[in-house]
Parts: structure tokens; C-alpha cells; sequence
């Protein structure tokens, strides 16, 4: 086996392993990858957190770590978070916001500008006839918001958009 195919065996295991406060969610489609590095049988991971308040950040490594060990041929993968490299919103994939919406979660805003006020669709009925319930979600990261076409509570994640000074 190459390099090359270790690599993509490791990006599609971390397709599978979700995030632990969005099931159904991969932390790849998440964007929170942000190098794989492979070299003989260790493997070296280098992850971004989404939310800095988000408190899974130790589930997610675990869960990470034990996932790439069970590849047969990794002995040892390391897991780090970078605090350099900056997440935003628009690091989820196409898959990632199929998958939100389908456990009841509107994915972030597209072209979002700081400071100006976003708007989201209903993740059930598309409506964007909803209102902001409570700003303040099960976790800091998410909003809960009420659709009035179909009447379902749902939730968002917030926009985020960060700049790197590099
Ligand atoms: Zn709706």
C-alpha cells in the first residue's frame, strides 16, 4: 500500500466518525480536518475546533484516534487541535449541510457578512418564514428558531467567519 492510498484510507475513516453533539455529522464534513499526515505506520492528525466554546473537543480526539487505530495497519495516531488554523462556517461540505438538515439542523448562512444579520431557511420545509426563538441554543455553537409554515422548532447553526492575521 502506498502512502497515497494510507492517506485516503485515512480520510475516509474520518468520514465516518460524527460529531458527537451533531450525529449524523462526520467531523470531516464538519471541515474540522485539517492535515493528515502519514508516515509508516503513525499517523498524525491535525484538527480545527469548530466552536471555541463547544466543551466535545476530548470526544472528538478519542473518538478520532480510536477510529484511525482500528485501520490494521496504524500503530499509533496522534491527534491534535491547531489553534492557528481558523474554522469558519464555510468549511462544511455540501455533504455536512444535507446532513445537518436532516437531523433538524438549518446549516449556516452562505455568504455571511460579520455583524449583519443573518437569516436561515426551515431545514424541514425550506420555508424561510421562521422566527428566532431563542438566541441561546442547547450549545453556544447553535440557535433554536420556529418555522411558521410548518411549525416545527429548529435549530441553526450559527455563522461564523473568521479571519486568519497570516
Ligand atoms: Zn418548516
Amino acid at each position: 500500500m502506498t502512502e497515497q492510498q494510507q492517506w485516503e484510507e485515512v480520510m475516509s475513516i474520518l468520514r465516518t466518525v460524527d460529531d458527537p453533539e451533531l450525529p449524523s455529522v462526520s467531523v470531516f464534513d464538519l471541515g474540522m480536518v485539517h492535515a493528515v499526515h502519514v508516515s509508516g505506520v503513525d499517523v498524525q492528525i491535525t484538527m480545527v475546533p469548530t466552536f471555541a466554546g463547544c466543551p466535545a473537543l476530548d470526544i472528538i480526539k478519542n473518538n478520532v484516534k480510536q477510529a484511525v487505530e482500528n485501520v490494521p495497519w496504524v500503530e499509533r495516531c496522534d491527534v491534535a487541535f491547531s489553534f492557528q488554523a481558523l474554522w469558519s462556517t464555510d468549511a462544511i461540505t455540501e455533504e455536512g449541510k444535507k446532513q445537518l438538515k436532516k437531523y433538524g439542523v438549518a446549516p449556516p448562512p452562505e455568504n455571511y457578512i460579520p455583524g449583519e444579520e443573518w437569516s436561515v431557511d426551515c431545514p424541514y420545509c425550506e420555508s424561510a418564514y421562521v422566527t428566532m426563538d431563542n438566541i441561546f441554543g442547547p450549545t453556544a455553537c447553535r440557535s433554536i428558531l420556529y418555522c411558521r409554515s410548518c411549525k416545527n422548532p429548529f435549530e441553526a447553526m450559527k455563522p461564523v467567519i473568521q479571519y486568519s492575521l497570516s
